[in-house]
């Protein structure tokens, strides 16, 4: 597998609302991250919003000017070598959507943290995403601070001050501030750079392979000759072995087979690996890294409209078991927006368990750890983290995690 056609790097954008998110990941993948485009659909970009870049490097020009995504180098004109294939997850900025984010943190490698120079720092969901990044121990951290063309030098400075004395004292404390004027692609060469310097994961290729399912749909256009349909597609990260085309795989916990609407009745579904995507071009083997796209042997009607997300893909018999029972250790996070308070019984929760999210209900409390009960069931292995969303005020909000016992 070489550098170029799987990402290796998956670098999760975060910061708060109009900070430019969006228009820098663009920037950085000519791709636009808006989830509700159909061509950006068709280009398998996820619910977290999910776009690839190649970083590519002159070989005349001097560093950092060499670095640009662009096939031919904006300086001189020449051609660009490519380097290695990144991955940039785009989070939603709703906090009921956090859950997910946290979730995916054994598919983010990296952080790119947008801090906009335009406003005082921080701003609340910059603050609220400083924490997440320390909860989930996130280290790799660069810090892009935007719009510093709309504020003029005075205020960058001032900005940059801010900043840095936000991140003092937290495990992104040393992380680089570059600053960039997103439109006019200033310094966009210097945040490649960056990115290249990060330190490379290391993936566990010879582990049993395991995929979120974080997509789930039909490439079939409606009315289509019968003869001619083509098996369902799941859209997924993988976290840890590899799939090769041809493989027979299960999904778990499955369909839901159940007549009753008011029961479950989940079945595992096995198939074969048809074809392999990353995205832009089809591959026979797939590693972590990215997001894969899977073509199957499946009824295009189960897969539909992202029906199979929260799922898990493995080879056959090697997933864990399917629970509605489980029990956690519970941390919270320090928030000083929120009392502290235990969990209680009966209490009802929103949990992020790998791409699902799922209601749960408190049986059982002991000091931290907890007993609960899940509406739907869902394969988790010891040892992973579980967002937990609390009903505070009339309001779900993100109050800690859980360690599956
Ligand atoms: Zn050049």
């Amino acid at each position: 597998m070489d550098d170029i056609k799987q990402s290796v790097l998956n670098i999760e954008t975060l910061g708060h609302i109009d900070h430019g998110k969006t228009s820098l990941t663009k920037a950085l993948t000519g791709v636009w991250t808006d989830k509700h485009s159909e061509s950006i659909k068709r280009n398998m970009t996820i619910k977290l919003g999910y776009a690839d870049t190649v970083i590519k490097k002159c070989e005349k020009c001097p560093e950092p000017e060499a670095y640009t995504v662009s096939d031919t180098c904006p300086k001189c004109g020449g051609p660009a070598k490519p380097v290695i294939r990144v991955s940039f997850l785009d989070a939603p900025g709703h906090e009921t959507l956090m859950a997910t984010a946290i979730a995916g943190a054994s598919v983010i490698d990296a952080v790119l943290f947008v801090i906009a120079a335009n406003e005082p720092c921080p701003m609340p969901q910059t603050k609220e995403h400083l924490m997440i990044i320390n909860l989930l121990g996130l280290k790799n951290v660069i810090i892009a601070q935007t719009k510093i063309d709309i504020v003029g030098k005075e205020k960058a400075l001032e900005s940059y001050r801010q900043i840095k004395a936000f991140v003092k004292g937290t495990v992104i404390e040393d992380a680089p501030i570059v600053p960039v004027m997103t439109n006019k692609g200033v310094n966009i060469d210097v945040l490649l750079q960056s990115i290249l310097e990060l330190p490379r994961p290391k993936r566990d290729v010879d582990a049993d392979p395991l995929m979120y399912v974080v997509r789930s749909f039909d490439v079939n256009k409606p009315g289509a000759d019968t003869s001619k349909l083509v098996g369902g597609v799941i859209g997924g990260t993988i976290v840890k072995g590899e799939f090769k085309k041809g493989d027979e795989i299960e999904i778990r916990p499955g369909i839901n087979v159940s007549k009753d609407a008011k029961k479950d009745d989940y079945k595992p579904v096995i198939t074969t690996i048809r074809a392999m995507n990353n995205g832009t071009e089809d591959i026979d083997e797939a590693i972590p890294g990215g997001l894969i796209g899977i073509s199957t042997g499946i009824d295009p009607t189960f897969v539909k409209a992202d029906n199979l997300v929260g799922n898990v893909v493995g080879h056959t018999g090697k997933l864990p078991e399917a629970k509605s029972l489980i029990s956690i250790k519970y941390s919270r996070i320090a928030r000083d927006d929120i009392p502290e308070q235990s969990l209680h019984e009966g209490e009802a929760l929103i949990m992020g368990v790998g791409t699902a999210t799922v209601v749960g209900y408190v049986k059982k409390t002991k000091k931290d750890k907890a007993d609960i009960e899940l509406k739907h069931k869902v394969c988790i292995d010891k040892g992973e983290k579980i967002a937990i969303l609390r009903n505070i005020s009339q309001r779900w909000r993100l109050t800690g995690y859980g360690m599956l016992q």
